[in-house]
């Protein structure tokens, strides 16, 4: 199938298992390494997302009604497929996001990772069974589908957060309607291509590409969706919880990070370093669980510094389809000036350029999105780069004088999904388990998360959370049924 994903005609989309071309124009897919167009994908209008629903409706009930075992069969499939077509899909996530090609080849493993781990799941979705007060009697606590999920994903993981999505949905027996950011909709275009040839039943997963404010909201306010799992910034999430209280249905945000990466003078330093430049320059920073701050103890401030910037001078910036690249462009232009403008206003009150970065002279590729790493000391934790998501090639650094300095810089923020230690001293692990209050703890180690946590986040890094066990309760709701075996039917009011 390799050769039909790069050839497939991006014009058309994927409802109620047909590809349809959509109604409302269409938008260019721009390479962040070149700045050019190099597809056009069709956008679909309001009434085309809302058959994406209601074709996702009719679908529900009899795959929700197949055997768990028959659902995993197909999501095993899904998975062969996707690592059958790994390099292809690599190499169009790529295109259309610009991470280097060695960091798609593991989002691409993840993707079909996420589909072997959720079919796994096929005889364990369990209910429980209770004692009654009467006898002759039992209640049971089934868990069932909750029906159908609109899934809304961001532009730094195309392919994974299809599969983070998608997976779980379809192993709980839910149909969902799925739609890509508007500037990176050809890798979930491609893995409806799989999808379809794996024998998913025509509207169990759609794929819908258009914009957040026509699309999206259409999908998110439609009273006929049971769950909404959003991955993406903070002012759409709140936009879409707002929507979704007016239906009263569920919602699980993955928002945004601003991730304290706090070492401390017994810290392993080289692991430290190494550790702190991996989280805050893959993916060109624009991960949520990335490095965004680090609080570095005065003891080893300089030496760690010395090292951190020397390590991130040699970050090889480079043609993103090159195995040798470290660094990619930004995804798009608006995303660059973005990262400019805070890095601007941060040495403008004073934050001090270790390493100054912008845009290179010589550029690895003419026209596209790049931009250099800038390291910035002397950052207080006040200023507005320390509390707002940078997402870029761009770290602030506050010198910490002990671990309480730490602990409460690091919990003072908005954010709370991702934060990071490294030292060796048993008592402070076990303080930072106890104090750090964000909904991830990495410790003496860098992501990614591991498909069996829980992703989630604490404040507006948004409530819900996806992965594991945690994330697929998401796509499950609880019947209870009391069951009387008893051959006569007393009627009682209280039967205690
Ligand atoms: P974004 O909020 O701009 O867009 C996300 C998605 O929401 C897109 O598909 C967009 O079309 C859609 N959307 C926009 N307006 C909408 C509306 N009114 N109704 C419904 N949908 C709408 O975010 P982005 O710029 O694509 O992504 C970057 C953000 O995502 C960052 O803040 C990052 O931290 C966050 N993110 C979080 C996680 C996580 O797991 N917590 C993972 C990746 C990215």
């Amino acid at each position: 199938m390799s050769t039909e994903i790069m050839a497939q005609d991006w014009g058309r989309m994927w409802i109620g298992g047909k590809w349809v071309a959509g109604e409302a124009g269409s938008r260019p897919v721009v390479n962040p390494a070149t700045g050019q167009a190099f597809a056009e994908v069709s956008e679909a209008s309001v009434a085309q997302a809302q058959e994406a629903v209601a074709t996702a409706q009719r679908a529900q009930p009899a795959w929700g009604a197949l055997s768990p075992l028959a659902r995993g069969q197909i999501m095993h499939r899904i998975a062969a497929a996707i690592r059958a077509e790994a390099e292809p899909l690599a190499r169009l996530v790529v295109r259309e996001q610009g991470k280097p090609i060695a960091e798609a080849r593991a989002e691409i493993g993840g993707a079909a990772e996420f589909f072997t781990y959720f079919a796994e799941f096929a005889r364990r979705i369990q209910g429980e069974i209770l004692p009654s007060d009467a006898a002759g009697e039992q209640i049971w606590i089934q868990r069932v589908p909750v029906g159908v999920v609109a899934a809304i994903i961001p532009w730094n993981y195309p392919a994974a957060l299809v599969s983070r999505k998608v997976a779980p949905a379809m192993i709980a027996g839910n149909a969902i309607v799925l739609k890509p950011h508007e500037e990176t909709p050809l890798s979930a275009l491609a893995m409806a291509r799989i999808f379809e040839a794996a024998g998913v039943p025509p509207g169990v997963v759609n794929i819908v590409t258009g914009d957040g404010a026509s699309v999206g909201a259409a999908l998110t306010a439609d009273n006929r969706i049971d769950l909404i799992t959003m991955t993406g910034s903070v002012p759409t999430g709140r936009r879409i919880m707002e929507t979704a209280a007016r239906n009263l249905v569920p919602v699980s945000l993955e928002l945004g990070g601003k991730a304290p990466f706090i070492v401390m003078e017994d810290a392993e330093l080289d692991l430290a370093v190494a550790s702190a430049v991996t989280s805050r320059f893959m993916n060109c920073g624009q991960v949520c669980i990335c490095n965004e701050r680090m609080l570095v103890h005065a003891r080893i401030y300089d030496a760690f510094m010395d090292r951190f910037v020397a390590a991130t001078r040699d970050l090889r910036l480079g043609d993103p389809m090159a195995d040798t690249t470290d660094l990619g462009p930004k995804v798009s232009l608006a995303e660059l000036e973005k990262v400019e403008r805070i890095t601007a206003e941060a040495i403008a009150a004073g934050a001090e350029p270790l390493l100054r970065g912008g845009r290179p002279e010589a550029a690895p590729v003419a026209g596209g999105f790049w931009l250099t790493p800038t390291v910035l000391a002397g950052a207080t934790p006040d200023m507005a780069i320390m509390r707002d998501e940078i997402f870029g090639p761009v770290v602030p650094v506050t010198r910490i004088a002990d671990f309480d300095e730490a602990l409460a810089i690091a919990n003072d923020s908005r954010y709370g999904l991702s934060a990071y230690l490294f030292t060796n001293d048993f008592n402070r692990i076990m303080r930072a388990v106890s104090d750090v209050r964000f909904g991830e703890l990495y410790i003496n180690r860098v992501g990614p998360e591991s498909l069996q946590g829980f992703h989630t986040g604490y404040r507006n890094s948004g409530p819900g959370g996806d992965d594991g066990s945690h994330g697929l309760d998401h796509h499950l709701r609880k019947k209870t049924v009391y069951v009387n075996h008893s051959g006569s039917s007393p009627v009682r009011l209280m039967p205690w």
